[in-house]
């Protein structure tokens, strides 16, 4: 079987399927599309995403709370989904804190993480009461400077640059130099002067890197953390209430990924926690994943519109591309690009298949969804399946590129 091939593929082991179709949320494929209004669109299965924190909580000390980040996927109904699931949500805008506000959120759940926010989200950000994750020096004056203005005394917390990283992280956030965060060798200056300005200091935010799939690797950056809180915690203006420590919980995109296991996290977390709450008693131990809760419980579907034969190889031409789902296409952070696990919807184990391409209507060689990929044969009119799609799809895609129309969204 070639390297392409998603047969194997960790994610299509226990898909359910009737009739050749695909079974999403609990319903045939095809009677979706009909409820859609037709194709492209992305789907979410609400069940899936419960499940998947109902798994993280069984395995998880009881002591961790775990926070939803939205950037992963912010349709305000996943969001009013996870909200019920979860214990608090990360924004990294004033944009995503509007949707969380909007979905019934009580501020002292939200925390705000990003470089370069404006005075303007800043204000918005103090007015909501919700706490915030300063970045610079001169971000918590100016978060100083807003509180006084609107007379609140804002909970902050500080993002810390660590001085080590993630490893083997599909995307890098912390050592060396970064735009995120303060470096950890400047914080204790930071909360000398934090301690002189009229805002409530929370804690620590370690966000240490993304899409890790090597538990080996996800619990040496957490025992770091651990290690740098505690350190840095004496410094501390006043008793440290919340260590949020990042996530980096990957998911299996492609042939040969397998599951995060996540036996050994639970434990080296429950050998932290006492450690944690020995040298900051008040402390409450926060988890802030995306891609983990939503990742696994989304697909993007798109039409072949059209069956081409290219010098001996198979193109099939779809109502969606690069466009609506970047990441797929490999052009979102991928080295080396590599097909997400893809199937015919309405012809899943299909008797006949062969070796094809799925592209997009864009102008572009990058275009592509599967490249050269085992797959039932398809003509015009069949659906494709992209899975692994419920995090950093739609808002993470150019849409308005070649000006197609964007891609609808349903929660199921
Ligand atoms: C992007 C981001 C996350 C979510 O990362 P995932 O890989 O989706 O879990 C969490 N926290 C911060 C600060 C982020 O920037």
């Amino acid at each position: 079987m070639s390297s392409g091939s998603v047969r194997g593929h960790a994610r299509l082991r226990d898909i359910q399927v009737v009739d050749d179709c695909l079974i999403f949320g609990g319903r045939p494929l095809v009677d979706v599309v009909e409820d859609v209004g037709g194709t492209p669109f992305y789907a979410y299965d609400r069940e899936a995403m419960s499940d998947r924190v109902k798994t993280l909580r069984r395995a998880l000390p009881p002591s961790i709370h775990l926070h939803y980040a939205m950037k992963a996927n912010p349709m305000p109904a996943v969001v009013e989904h996870m909200i019920h699931l979860v214990d608090g949500l990360d924004v990294a805008s004033g944009g995503e804190l509007e949707v969380a506000i909007g979905q019934g959120v009580s501020p002292e759940l939200v925390s705000f993480a990003g470089p370069g926010k404006s005075d303007r989200e800043l204000a918005y950000a103090v007015e909501s009461r919700i706490v915030i994750n300063v970045e610079s020096d001169s971000e918590l004056t100016r978060v100083a400077n807003l509180s006084e203005e609107a007379g609140s005394r804002t909970k902050v917390a500080i993002r810390v640059n660590p001085d080590f990283e993630l490893k083997s992280s599909g995307m890098k956030m912390s050592g060396g130099p970064k735009p995120f965060g303060i470096d950890a060798e400047k914080v204790p200056d930071v909360l000398t002067r934090l301690k002189k300005l009229d805002l409530e200091f929370r804690g620590f935010h370690i966000f240490s890197g993304s899409q890790n799939l090597r538990p080996e690797a996800i619990c040496e950056a957490q025992t770091k953390t651990a290690e740098l809180a505690i350190r840095l915690s004496e410094h501390a203006p006043s008793p440290v209430k919340s260590l949020n420590m990042g996530g980096g919980f990957g998911i299996p995109y492609f042939a040969g990924d397998e599951s995060l296991e996540l036996n050994s996290i639970a434990d080296n977390l429950s050998a932290l926690v006492p450690r944690l709450q020995g040298a900051m008693p008040d402390v409450e131990i926060i988890l802030e994943l995306g891609r983990y809760l939503v990742g696994e419980a989304g697909i993007y579907v798109c039409r072949v519109i059209d069956r081409k034969v290219s010098r001996g190889q198979v193109f099939l031409v779809t109502d969606g591309g690069l466009h609506h789902h970047l990441a797929a296409s490999g052009n979102f952070g991928q080295v080396i690009r590599k097909n997400y696990p893809v199937v015919v919807g309405n012809k899943v184990r299909g008797e006949q298949r062969e070796i094809a391409s799925v592209v997009g209507p864009l102008c572009t060689p990058l275009d592509l969804l599967a490249d050269r990929m085992e797959l039932a044969v398809a003509d015009a009119g069949d659906l494709i399946v992209v899975f692994q799609s419920g995090a950093y799809g739609l808002t993470a895609s150019p849409t308005a590129f070649l000006s197609h129309p964007p891609p609808k969204e349903i929660l199921i």
